[in-house]
């Protein structure tokens, strides 16, 4: 399967949430059993030699695929969340967005010194929420960190916000 028949399966709708933005809609990529499976592949392909022990997935449509890949990968799954969501100890990350501030979570023992990561989120626009949840995944000490996304916005140029040691990935550019 190309890469162009999974980007066509991606629904756009204009004007979603707010006036302006091209939210781009996975859930027609996701309910086919076939581009599902691609998706899985091509992410298994890619970080299969990597030693990945742990797929770090951020809240909410990080938690699609996220646990389908580690399962494939042979890692464990660790999420990303929102405030009041993990209940036990939490180190946290604040970042701005477009409009205020954001927190992001992660239970404090969720993640060792000898655990490589996969960092994955479903779209990359301006970078604000994959560089925090990377600034909150060095907090606890790892030692390596990938990142990954299902679709990459490229007019946004998230890419440039990340350190240029880091690996990051996308599968599908609009
Ligand atoms: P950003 O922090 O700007 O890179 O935004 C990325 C986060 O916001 C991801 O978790 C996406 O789910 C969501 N997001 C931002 N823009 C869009 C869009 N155009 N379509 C769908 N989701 C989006």
């Amino acid at each position: 399967m190309s890469i162009e028949t999974l980007t066509s399966a991606v629904r756009n709708i204009p004007d979603f949430p707010i006036p302006g933005i091209q939210f781009k809609d996975i859930t027609t990529l996701f309910q086919s059993a076939s581009h599902l499976k691609e998706l899985s592949d091509i992410l298994y392909e890619r970080y299969k030699d990597k030693g990945i022990t742990k797929v770090v997935g951020i809240e909410s449509r990080g938690f699609f695929m996220g646990p389908a890949v580690a399962i494939r990968l042979g890692a464990g799954f660790v999420p990303i969340r929102k405030p009041g969501k993990l209940p036990y100890t939490v180190i946290e990350e604040t970042y701005t967005k477009e409009y205020g501030e954001d927190i992001i979570q992660i239970h404090e023992d969720a993640l060792t010194k000898e655990d490589v990561v996969l960092l994955h989120d479903d779209l990359l626009a301006t970078g604000g929420t994959m560089v925090a949840a990377y600034n909150l995944v060095k907090k606890l000490g790892v030692k390596k960190i990938h990142i990954n996304f299902l679709i990459e916005l490229e007019e946004l140029n998230g890419m440039e916000h990340f350190p240029k040691d880091v690996e990051v990935n996308s599968v599908i550019k609009f």
